[in-house]
């Protein structure tokens, strides 16, 4: 469960009412049960249900479980979907381990304004799912020339570019060099990418072309199918 709240052996975290409903309702725990919490920055711990009447609980630290360890540092950049397909793309991208989530505008983007607390409740939602303790940087929307503008010569990018042609992504991928930390993702919106912006991102001296397959996939399925195959080369 992820707490707002410093944790430490001992401390006390009072828990708001949709979490206690959770806990006491949800899960049925009692007084005493242990829950297993994260904050994002102090590690993974242990604490203990303390009920506070029939609607309230609160939680006690008991010990730390797992140590906090490094953030993931993929960065997986995409044009934003418009509300359920957004909330399913960056629960899926968290799941495949992206650390970083940088909404880019690009000609065709559906999404113009993208809500944020919205995006990092779904990241949330997906560390907790899948036991991440960091929770993934939630970045502010900017153009597609402003964020390749902003990326340091040396981040590679993978672009996941539907008119490449069809090859095994793998041996792309495996043009990448030793440093793959940073590593930059990019998908496109439903519409696609305009030649313009495949000469933009084609521009950045590390950059590899991938395609995902013979099949144009819609833009939710093209961030699962691209993080998958960029994980199995990473094999972290
Ligand atoms: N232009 C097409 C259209 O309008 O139907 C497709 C765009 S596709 C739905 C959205 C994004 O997913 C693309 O910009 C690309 O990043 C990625 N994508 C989809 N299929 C792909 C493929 N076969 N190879 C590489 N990338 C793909």
């Amino acid at each position: 469960l992820f707490v707002d709240a410093p944790l430490q052996a001992g401390a006390r975290i009072a828990l708001d009412r949709g979490q206690a409903n959770y806990l006491l309702n949800v899960l049925r725990l009692r007084a005493g049960d242990p829950v297993l919490v994260f904050n994002g920055r102090d590690g993974e711990w242990r604490a203990e249900v303390s009920v506070e009447g029939r609607k309230a609980a609160d939680l006690v630290c008991t010990e730390r479980t797992r140590e906090q360890g490094a953030a993931a540092d993929l960065v997986y950049a995409f044009a934003p979907l418009k509300h359920a397909r957004l909330d399913y793309m960056v629960q899926k991208a968290v799941e495949m381990g992206a650390g970083v989530l940088q909404p880019v505008l690009t000609r065709r983007t559906q999404a113009s304004r993208v809500n944020l607390e919205r995006m990092r409740s779904n990241a949330i939602e997906a560390a907790e799912q899948c036991g991440i303790l960091s929770i993934p940087d939630i970045r502010e929307e900017e153009s597609l020339e402003r964020f390749l503008k902003g990326l340091d010569k040396e981040r590679q990018i993978v672009f996941c570019d539907e008119d490449a042609p069809v090859a095994n992504p793998v041996d792309a991928l495996a043009k990448l060099g030793n440093n793959r930390s940073g590593l930059v993702v990019i998908v496109g919106p439903e519409g696609g990418f305009t030649d313009q912006e495949r000469a933009l991102v084609a521009a950045h001296e590390r950059c590899v072309r991938v395609s995902l397959g013979p099949r144009i996939l819609r833009a939710d399925t093209a961030a699962v199918a691209a993080l998958a195959i960029v994980q199995s080369v990473l094999g972290d």
